[in-house]
């Protein structure tokens, strides 16, 4: 794999950081271990992995894909790193994102964009485009990204590969650097579903240094997904979203996902329509939610503690924390740090961070009242198939856009996975199939994905 990214890399920058020794130390551990008669530590004790760059390790840098945390190095492992560590799993390098997890394209990255290897004049999706990148390239096996508003689903649709947001709290966020707290979710993304959850299994479970760590046993992902490769799917009823099967959608992902669930008929789910009027708001809540808790999250970032400082020796405190916030934050981040200062502020409060959370609170009944009936939903995972590098970036709305069908997931708390879904009939690029399923039932995702894969 080391060999692999140091032929492609260069064209894809999948990666910002490389750990050649680090990894190969890592592999070498593993086989020792073995050789000298240990039982491996996990099923994929030596599997080499690559990491979003917003998980913090300590023997390589942490950017969150950022000039403000340029060069910095964490001095703790993240829960999730320590967890692969554990596992035997080496850690090839840091993969590429936007700032901050804050896009949809990874052309928010201060280090310029991943592109896609399916056509690389397009984005990988984003904000974690560079792990999808990463596994869709072989480059590695196995990623690890993050989940907001669908920053795990969308990149994994649009380059082929799989992708899930785990439940709220059953991966830790310590060590995760902060994008909007309430929303964000560390996830497995593999080339098969069952990669995926074996991945799952190794980094989720009960962690005292996260208080929103939910403290149950881990779902048992990888049984569900042996089951599943079986291919029989009877007795499950899965909801189709009528709200998120729209014409403003590009037609062959329309055309693909009516072929997907026309699979899932045949292997024996029964197929409902379903109505989540909640979730046409679902945008509109998110991009207050999100901008809220980022204003408040990036505060940190003050030049006294972390990475970038700007200081001409004669500056005062005040000055030195504006002159290098303008000078270390992009432009997207910026634009959500003032909106969400706006939403917090006394007198707007109610009207829009207060509205945005009754939103979240109607998003949720709807959710609960579709699973009355269904076991699973599904949908695109996004609108569109990969769009050119520099389409959107001057058009924050319509980048937006392509997170409709991912963000009712996050503000509900509950897991989806997206699993490849063939290519677009109108211009050959990859679709995703979105599959959603309640709180504390992931199991139910891997049951369906490796069925339909
Ligand atoms: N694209 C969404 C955003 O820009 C999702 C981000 C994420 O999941 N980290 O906020």
């Amino acid at each position: 794999h080391l060999d692999r990214i140091a032929a492609v890399d260069g064209e894809i920058n999948a990666f910002l950081h490389v750990a050649g020794e680090q990894a190969l130390s890592a592999a070498k551990q593993v086989d020792d271990a073995l050789g000298s008669g240990q039982a491996p530590a996990s099923a994929l004790a030596g599997v080499p992995l690559a990491l979003k760059d917003v998980f913090t390790t300590t023997d390589m840098p942490t950017t969150c894909g950022s000039k403000i945390l340029e060069g910095w190095v964490s001095p703790y492992d993240a829960t999730l790193t320590t967890r692969l560590r554990e596992a035997g799993i080496p850690v090839l390098g840091k993969t590429n994102m936007d700032e901050f997890a804050m896009g949809s394209s990874t052309e928010n990255s201060a280090y310029g964009p991943t592109r896609n290897p399916w056509d690389t004049t397009r984005i990988p999706g984003g904000s974690g485009g560079g792990s999808a990148a990463a596994l869709a390239s072989n480059q590695a096996p196995l990623a690890i990204g993050t989940d907001t508003g669908g920053s795990i689903r969308q990149p994994a649709a649009v380059t082929a590969t799989v992708g899930t947001k785990p439940t709220y709290g059953t991966v830790s966020r310590f060590g995760l650097v902060a994008c909007a707290s309430s929303l964000d979710q560390g996830g497995p993304c593999g080339r098969s579903v069952l990669d995926t959850a074996l991945l799952h299994e190794v980094i989720a479970g009960h962690d005292p240094r996260d208080s929103t760590s939910v403290n149950a046993p881990v779902r048992p992902v990888v049984e569900a997904a042996r089951q599943g490769a079986s291919g029989d799917l009877k007795g499950l009823r899965v909801g189709v979203v009528k709200e998120l099967h729209s014409e403003s959608y590009q037609p062959g992902v329309i055309a693909s996902f009516d072929a997907a669930v026309a699979q899932l008929t045949e292997l024996g789910a029964e197929v409902v329509e379903v109505s989540c009027p909640s979730f046409l708001h679902a945008l509109a809540a998110y991009y207050l939610i999100l901008p809220s808790e980022v204003s408040s999250n990036l505060a940190r970032f003050d030049a006294m503690r972390y990475g970038l400082r700007v200081d001409d020796g004669n500056m005062s405190a005040d000055q030195v924390m504006a002159a290098t916030r303008a000078a270390g934050f992009g432009k997207e981040v910026k634009r959500r740090i003032m909106i969400g200062t706006y939403a917090l502020s006394s007198g707007y409060y109610d009207a829009y961070y207060g509205s945005a959370l009754k939103v979240r609170t109607l998003i949720a009944r709807d959710f609960d009242k579709a699973y009355e009936s269904v076991d699973v939903l599904v949908s695109p995972t996004s609108p569109f198939t990969p769009w050119k590098l520099g389409e959107k970036v001057d058009d924050p709305l319509a980048m937006y856009l392509s997170d409709l069908c991912t963000l009712p997931t996050n503000l509900a708390g509950h897991c989806a996975m997206s699993v490849p879904s063939g290519l677009s009939a109108d211009d050959g690029l990859p679709v995703g199939l979105q599959i959603m399923a309640p709180a504390m039932a992931d199991e139910r995702l891997y049951r369906v994905g490796a069925a339909y894969e």
